[in-house]
């Protein structure tokens, strides 16, 4: 006994000295995938000069109120039905280029009076569907969304000006921009790009879209919502980062029940919903295709006192994400045009970056059109959690012909995912403890392109 003791205490300074961490001995650090020349194409044809042209039209509407849809005696070229009209002649006009490539619709209806609509108001959303060219995959489907409904100081003002140009213009020239350079591409999977109304109002417009794509059974695995992307200009503002575009992601699914967040919660879910794979994969899109512009990803559904359309669609269960600039000025957004003690009020043009406002778009663009050709993400991925020891062992199902798959893991403290392993079969079993790390699994094709990672469920002991 003394001796294997003596024996242990010589050993265990040697076996320290050589050994790594268990969580680094299979697999390699991840690093940004390789580009897709045909995305990079696409993404070089974004244009700041379009997307200054789609913000100082939007603008030039003179107010976008939703309230305005029922204003019988508006000037002419006034009000949101104008800018309807408008944005539905864009698609169609980008469609044309692309032989009828674009499914340009409206999606119309009448909201009852409620909190902010005082009466029964015609709300119009306007969307274009890109159809995804490989019959098996077309189900699958990725939307990008902005918000054409403009406010000023009074929620009840149908007519006074409200220009919009960051909230949420810019929002919009991210979806028109990307409609216009993917309908270029062929992207495998469907892309659809919406300019909803009434997001003012309390995310109507987006809640009757997210309610109309669950019960028509569309298959969205994302959507990106693009609100206050203008980055905001102000003289004097010394801490705007133009670097950087915030991604916002709930953590427990909106959707969960008290039951589930309690097991996500003690398993160590809390930060792996959809919606926040979806963050990451914005992140790691956007470092395969920009060095100097990154997702900065935001642990919170989204700002306080504020809210997005991204809620409505993770209120009907799907994964949805907000964009929004690095630092806002209130001054600038639901404001009355005025100077009061030397501040300037509004949402006006001139705090709008369009190159800024085309990174964001070149981001969005890039996600879609990765996400669109990667294979589908893999399916029912499990995590055997049957016996006590410290390996781990995974296996999924799904059917991506052609595509592999990669296991990919972080510790419990990191934001994104750390290594990751190349795996042909759908079952690995590697030497490390799974309690100390989170695992994903994604599929990949051979041209590289990534799928969302899906995260394995435990298989808890039966009760
Ligand atoms: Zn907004």
């Amino acid at each position: 006994m003394l001796r294997r003791s003596l024996l242990l205490a010589l050993c265990l300074p040697v076996v320290t000295a050589v050994s790594a961490r268990d969580l680094d001995v299979a697999g390699a650090p991840i690093r940004p995938a390789k580009p897709d020349p045909a995305i990079a194409r696409a993404l070089d044809q974004v244009s700041a000069t379009e997307i200054e042209h789609t913000i100082r039209t939007l603008v030039a509407f003179h107010t976008r109120s939703t309230l305005s849809s029922m204003e019988k005696d508006l000037p002419s070229g006034q009000g949101i039905n104008a800018a309807a009209d408008w944005i539905e002649a864009e698609l169609k006009r980008y469609s044309a280029e692309c032989g009828g490539c674009l499914e340009v619709k409206r999606d119309v209806f009448t909201a009852p009076p409620q909190n902010r609509i005082p009466q029964p108001t015609t709300l119009t959303n306007v969307y274009a569907v890109l159809r995804g060219s490989d019959p098996a995959q077309s189900k699958r489907m990725y939307l990008v969304t902005g918000h054409y409904d403009s406010r000023n100081s009074d929620n009840f003002d149908a007519r006074g000006e409200a220009p919009g140009a960051n909230d949420d213009a810019s929002g919009v020239a991210v979806s028109l921009a990307s409609a216009h350079v993917l309908s270029k591409l062929k992207p495998a999977a469907t892309l659809v790009f919406v300019a909803v109304a009434g997001e003012e109002q309390g995310l109507v417009g987006s809640r009757h879209l997210a309610q109309l794509a669950k019960s028509a059974g569309w298959q969205l695995e994302g959507v990106l919502n693009n609100d206050i992307v203008g980055g905001n200009t102000t003289p004097g503002e010394r801490l705007q980062d133009k670097s950087v575009v915030r991604v916002f992601s709930e953590g427990i699914p909106a959707t969960a029940t008290p039951e589930q967040a309690k097991q996500l919660d003690s398993l160590g879910y809390a930060s792996d919903s959809p919606s926040r794979e979806l963050a990451r994969a914005i992140d790691d899109v956007g470092a395969t295709y920009s060095a100097r512009f990154r997702a900065q990803l935001e642990f919170r559904r989204d700002r306080f006192l504020r809210g997005g359309d991204h809620t409505s669609f993770n209120q009907e269960g799907f994964t949805a994400v907000r964009f929004t600039e690095w630092r806002e000025d209130f001054n600038h957004q639901h404001q009355n045009l005025r100077t009061d003690n030397g501040v300037e009020y509004g949402d006006l043009i001139k705090f709008v970056d369009f190159r800024y406002v085309a990174q964001v778009a070149r981001l969005n663009a890039a996600t879609l059109a990765t996400l669109a050709a990667a294979p589908p993400p893999p399916a029912n991925p499990q995590l055997v959690t049957t016996d006590l020891d410290n390996n781990t062992t995974l296996l999924w199902e799904g059917e991506a012909p052609g595509a592999h798959y990669e296991v990919v893991w972080r510790e419990l403290t990191a934001p994104q995912w750390q290594r990751s392993i190349t795996v042909t079969d759908r079952k690995v079993t590697l030497p490390i403890s799974k309690d100390n790390v989170l695992w994903g699994v994604r599929s990949v094709d051979a041209a590289g392109h990534r799928s969302l990672t899906v995260v394995p469920a435990p298989q808890l002991p039966k009760r």
